[in-house]
């Protein structure tokens, strides 16, 4: 307890929290994690509880990995360290390249070819805007510099990244977006849906929102569009499934780049090894970061389509871009030996037949509770939306921060879950057994009890 309160001083006099409020941490304290396995993590009063968000979306194969440990150890023994720069290269990047290429599908029969390497989605996002600028610019259309985004869409917080990212309150600090940089609304069924529209319809409506931006700017001026196939710290946002083929037809009909942001969603997080074998899609650069390694250490990058990295090769003499860690060996090591993990234990598909929709069933039983008007998912994200009357789907005022409320009740309660306003999300390790969901269920209910009865006081 000592200890605790010793670390939880120095946290307040020292540490520069990412996304925190200070003042309300310093009147919790901040809760200490001392140790995790499986797909539990333990604080220092010794409370087991489910993490149910896989850390920041990212432990895809569960903690305590000793394979991992035993990659990153022997490669830091090997050669912990060389660069990519100046024509040298290490076997680890070039594996993981080579096997990331062979685990991605091609897309309208061209192959992703290339990888780029970064230490995390930001970095790789903002390599993103560069480097269709540069494609452009190589092409002869200069003009194109435009990246449309959505709204509340997350892509990093880099100032290149944090332009592209859709949050509001991200751009009140620091004068974002950057020029060159626009949005459009999110394909969001239950806060935008008109009267009596079906997800079908709205899918369709909410995907020409693009193609109304494209002609608004003038399509010569479009760069790329990027977009998260689930949109993830907006809340978990599914959308309807005639949203991404709708996508789809309008980038191609005026040939600008899509950019495919699976920093959450690829890795096994939605049944499949990335995210646009889901939903069809096509597109030219993917993100990626968190998932590849697990998150035991650092790795973000972008695979590249042939259509692009043919330019850039052939055309392109040097990019000036790069970090002192792309293609870090230890990383790459890491990352080849949780590919191994997930392959071996097939949990990709494993979300894909059995305990993704497995979850699914669990989690829309959670409708009958009061509190809930709806529980979605797709793979292994879900999010709830909580609601003051189930019948209208009226939400909680919202200084009430309902969602904050049972964000607390869940931690209480034995299980990790994010609010974003009044949805409350999961994205759970891939390894959790129908067992794990079922306890994570019964925790979720447990909470959802305590909201409702604080909410009713
Ligand atoms: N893109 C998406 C979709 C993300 O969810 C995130 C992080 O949550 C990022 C990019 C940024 O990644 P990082 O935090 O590794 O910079």
């Amino acid at each position: 307890d000592t200890q605790l309160r010793e670390v939880q001083a120095l946290d307040a006099a020292h540490f520069l929290h990412p996304f925190t409020d200070h003042q309300a941490l310093a009147r919790r304290g901040a809760r200490l994690i001392t140790h995790a396995h499986g797909v539990h993590i333990w604080d220092a009063r010794g409370q087991r509880i489910i993490d149910a968000m896989s850390g920041l979306w990212c432990v895809n194969v569960g903690y305590g990995r000793q394979a991992l440990a035993d990659a990153a150890y022997r490669q830091m023994m090997t050669l912990p360290y060389y660069n990519a720069f100046f024509q040298t290269t290490t076997e680890p990047a070039v594996r993981l390249a080579a096997r990331l290429c062979e685990l991605a599908p091609p897309v309208g029969g061209r192959a992703f070819t290339h990888v780029f390497f970064t230490s995390s989605g930001s970095e790789a996002n903002d390599t993103n805007v560069r480097l269709v600028r540069r494609y452009w610019d190589l092409m002869g259309q200069p003009q194109r510099k435009i990246i449309i985004s959505r709204r509340n869409a997350y892509h990093g917080s880099t100032v290149a990244a944090a332009s592209l990212s859709g949050m509001a309150a991200m751009h009140a600090q620091g004068d974002l977006p950057i020029p060159g940089i626009v949005h459009i609304e999110q394909p969001h069924y239950w806060a935008l849906r008109h009267e009596g529209e079906t997800p079908a319809d709205f899918g369709r409506r909410a995907a020409r929102w693009l193609e109304d931006k494209i002609l608004e700017l003038g399509p010569e001026r479009v760069a790329a569009f990027i977009g998260e196939p689930v949109q993830g710290a907006g809340g978990v946002i599914i959308p309807p499934e005639t949203y991404w083929p709708e996508i789809q037809r309008i980038v191609e009909r005026y040939g600008i780049l899509f950019i495919s942001d699976e920093v959450i969603c690829a890795f096994g997080r939605l049944g499949h090894w990335f995210a646009y074998e889901r939903f069809g899609t096509q597109p030219d650069l993917v993100t990626f970061a968190k998932g590849v390694t697990s998150g035991y250490v650092p790795l973000g990058g972008v695979l590249v389509n042939e259509r692009i990295a043919r330019v850039l090769i052939e055309r392109g003499g040097e990019f000036n871009h790069g970090y002192t860690y792309s293609g870090h060996p230890v990383a790459c090591a890491v990352a080849l030996a949780n590919l191994d993990i997930l392959e071996a234990e097939a949990l990709p598909q494993r979300v894909r037949d059995d305990t993704g929709p497995y979850l699914a069933r669990r989690f829309a039983e959670l409708t009958d509770h009061p509190l809930v008007g709806v529980a979605e998912s797709c793979g292994f994200v879900a999010g709830l939306m909580l609601v003051r009357d189930k019948a209208t789907l009226q939400p909680w005022p919202e200084a009430w921060e309902v969602g904050m409320i049972c964000r607390a009740h869940c931690f209480d309660s034995g299980v990790v879950m994010r609010a974003v306003g009044d949805r409350m999300i999961i994205a759970p390790p891939l390894v959790m057994t129908r067992a794990d969901i079922d306890a994570m269920i019964a925790c979720i209910r447990t909470a959802l009890d305590k909201t409702w009865a604080e909410v009713q006081q």
